[in-house]
């Protein structure tokens, strides 16, 4: 299978048809290989447009709204990042090539650790994980210029927004199981200033300022 003809449809068909624009971020799509994060027995829809299985009964998200979600964090290099729900650790290393670094974690140790060998493999020596709630936060290392959730909660956890920089940006969909909003979050003098993106579907925030678990 030739994964970089499926990763340039990918790009054309599934980012810059939808409006992605920021060339860096094109750019990572079209180099990294996605089928690296992707369950063997699903790595032939490494590049569809769906999201996919992950273990743990979680899930990697589509390719526009990985994408959608680094757009809106508009990184230029500079960034401290941190990310709530590392996963297959796809989206983790879009930020690492995107960023100055990146500080994620993800409550599972199985996806961590499997993330953390594809790093390693990849040469992202700019990230660092952990495996714990990331509703509490990384306390140790704030201030974070950009924050993005990859797992659904009902509003922003307590300890996140207290961690996010003057002038940073938050990224998460906030809602319900099942019915959530991407959404936009920005620090000006102190005070968050909310915007609503679009509709859109993620496994729950579990944990202590998130979602109880099911
Ligand atoms: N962005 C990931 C990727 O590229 O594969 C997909 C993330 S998946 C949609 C959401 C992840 O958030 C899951 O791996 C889940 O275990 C994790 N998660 C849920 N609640 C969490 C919490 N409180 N702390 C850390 N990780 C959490």
């Amino acid at each position: 299978m030739d994964f970089s003809v499926l990763r340039k449809q990918m790009v054309a068909e599934q980012l810059v048809s939808r409006g992605i624009k920021d060339e860096r971020v094109l750019k990572v799509f079209s180099s990294l290989p996605r089928e690296k994060f992707i369950l063997s027995e699903s790595v032939a829809s490494a590049y569809a447009d769906f999201p996919l299985p992950i273990g743990q009964g979680q899930t990697i998200s589509q390719p526009y709204i990985v994408a959608l979600m680094t757009e809106l964090l508009a990184l230029s290099g500079s960034e401290k990042v941190l990310e709530i729900g590392t996963g297959s650790g796809y989206q983790t290393a879009v930020l690492a090539s995107l960023a100055k670094e990146v500080y994620t974690i993800e409550r599972f140790a199985e996806l961590s650790d499997k993330a953390r060998d594809l790093f390693k493999q990849l040469g992202l020596d700019n990230v660092k994980v952990r495996v714990g709630d990331g509703t509490l936060g990384w306390p140790e290392e704030p201030p974070f210029e950009r924050i993005i959730i990859t797992a659904a909660s009902p509003r922003l956890p307590l300890p996140l927004s207290s961690q996010l920089a003057e002038g940073g940006k938050v990224v998460f969909p906030q809602g319900e199981a099942f019915n959530q909003a991407l959404t936009l979050i920005e620090k000006k003098d102190g005070k968050l200033i909310e915007k609503n993106i679009c509709g859109c579907v993620f496994v729950p925030l579990v944990g202590k300022y998130g979602l109880k678990e099911s």
